[in-house]
């Protein structure tokens, strides 16, 4: 498959990456680093990286600006299906790629490499990079390592020996600042750390171990906070003694609209979140809703997945 891919890239002369939207630190690691490694192999080629991202994301390479191309090899990277994606589709595509980790959900690209046991979208780039004439470079490393330290969030989720024997090796052959790389993704302003301690004081913990919070655009502005950051501490409240599913429900009245991010550590959340027109991992998910009415339905459907994984782990022992 790796050759596949690499014999379309060396086939087209003008190449888009896209991703998904709403970017994260592995969609745009994986996006940059494989057009990094693909105008550093072909200097000839135009390649591109489109899409909407945000100031906190600066320490990558810059993303490229829309322009007016045809007959383009789009490659999407990290994204499962078309409505998510981050592109207008108004650019004509003769080929196309999809590179993705999360589970399958539909095919829109004529090659589609899906390894959904992958811990980051990051990950395949570097796979794919190793195994073709793809170059790499300590930068595009560093926008690797990047991706997949966040996607794993440090190693604590998917460390499998695969992934570790593969940033081991990215260490040995090239030179990445690993305290840079997490100074640039962890380091946060005190109002995000105000900000957790609202959600630590006010998050409900139901006694099927589902615990969310609703933070309000008030609230917010109160703390002088983004709604992005605030979907963001979701990851900060994994490992808490009787809580296995948790969602930060946050109003984007920009958007006009709730946005869920939602974590686990036992119960399947991503069927969960398909029903409610989002979706994701099996441990990580996310979904956006219009009403809170639908929200509560989602927060109720999440109580019941804990309720029944909790009477299925008394099963188990009594077994
Ligand atoms: P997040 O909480 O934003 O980090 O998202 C966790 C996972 O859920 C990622 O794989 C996202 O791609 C996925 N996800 C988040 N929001 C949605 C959505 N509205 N629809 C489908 N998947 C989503």
């Amino acid at each position: 498959m790796y050759n596949e891919i690499y014999e379309k890239i060396k086939k087209h002369d003008t190449i888009v990456i896209v991703r998904h939207i709403g970017a994260d630190p592995d969609s745009l690691a994986s996006q940059l680093a494989l057009r990094d490694s693909i105008r550093l192999t072909f200097p000839n080629k135009k390649v591109l990286a489109w899409g909407n991202s945000s100031a906190r994301f600066d320490y990558f390479p810059r993303l490229d600006k829309f322009e007016e191309l045809s007959d383009i090899l789009l490659i999407v990277t990290d994204t499962p299906d078309k409505k998510r994606i981050d592109f207008s589709w108004t650019t004509n595509i003769i080929d196309s790629i999809k590179i993705d980790h999360h589970p399958y959900i539909e095919t829109f690209c004529e090659l589609e490499y899906i390894d959904d046991t992958a811990s980051s979208a990051s990950e395949l780039i570097l796979e794919l990079i190793n195994n073709t004439p793809l170059l790499n470079s300590d930068e595009i490393a560093k926008t690797i390592f990047t991706g997949i330290a966040s996607d794993t969030n440090r190693f604590m989720f998917n460390a499998s020996s695969k992934v570790l024997r593969l940033v081991s090796n990215l260490f040995d052959e090239y030179n990445v600042d690993v305290t840079e790389v997490y100074s640039n993704l962890y380091m946060r302003p005190l109002n995000e750390v105000r900000l957790q301690g609202y959600i630590a004081q006010n998050i409900v913990v139901s006694e099927n171990g589902f615990g969310y919070v609703k933070i309000s655009n008030d609230t917010l502005n109160k703390l002088s906070v983004d709604s992005g950051s605030a979907g963001n501490m979701v990851n900060n409240f994994n490992y808490i003694e009787g809580m296995y599913v948790w969602a930060v429900i946050t109003e984007d009245i920009k958007n006009n609209l709730f946005k869920v991010n939602i974590r686990s550590r036992g119960p399947v959340i991503n069927i969960v979140a398909e029903k409610y027109n989002g979706g994701g991992h099996k441990m990580a998910s996310g979904a956006r809703l219009s009403t809170m009415e639908e929200v509560d339905l989602l927060l109720k459907d999440l109580d019941e997945s804990c309720k029944i994984y909790l009477e299925e782990r008394v099963i188990d022992n009594e077994d």
